[in-house]
């Protein structure tokens, strides 16, 4: 399925010189937000996959569903001072801004093969930050799956040797 004319592109939003990428005139298409989940979990079990990390809030909205269509666990990546249990947290830059993530302590397994899924791959510093947080946990990183990557941003370069995965490229 060709997502790209699913997607609406803002300009200058949340601030001048940005083009947002809106991922809600997809999400509200129910044929194309169940087919983009299945394409993912389609590279989600080529990578065998254990458990699905999402990064809030977005990282929900892909990882929920498609640790759902898997039948396997989903952890909720949260924004530093929500998670109500012992967490670890890592700071991270954003395309446009700062800000931390956390995770329970006991949310992952050592050795538990995770994969990473947010809506869109810019900077990459919100994944690097995911994938600092997993690691420390003792999971393994076996992929990262995306709606969007914006391709001229370099985000890859963050995720190392991570395989990626994503449905559309700017
Ligand atoms: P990164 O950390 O720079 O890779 O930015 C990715 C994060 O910022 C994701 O969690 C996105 O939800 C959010 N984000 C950045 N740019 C956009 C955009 O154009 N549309 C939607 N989300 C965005």
């Amino acid at each position: 399925m060709d997502y790209k004319q699913y997607i609406r592109v803002i300009p200058d939003f949340p601030q001048p010189g940005i083009r947002f990428k809106d991922i809600t005139t997809l999400l509200k298409d129910g044929p194309a937000y169940r087919s983009a989940i299945q394409d993912l979990a389609e590279f989600a079990r080529e990578v065998d996959a254990e458990v699905i990390a999402g990064p809030e809030a977005r990282g929900f909205v892909v990882g929920a569903p498609l640790s759902y269509e898997m039948s396997i666990g989903f952890v909720p990546i949260r924004k530093s001072g929500k998670l109500p249990y012992e967490s670890i947290k890592a700071e991270y830059d954003l395309e446009y801004g700062k800000d931390a993530l956390a995770v329970h302590v006991d949310a992952i397994q050592p050795g538990q093969r995770v994969l990473i899924a947010d809506d869109l791959l810019a900077t990459g510093g919100t994944i690097e930050s995911t994938i600092k947080l997993v690691e420390q946990l003792g999971g393994k990183v076996v992929g990262a799956a995306f709606f969007i990557e914006l391709s001229y941003l370099d985000g890859r370069k963050k995720i190392g040797d991570i395989p990626v995965k994503s449905l559309v490229q700017y």
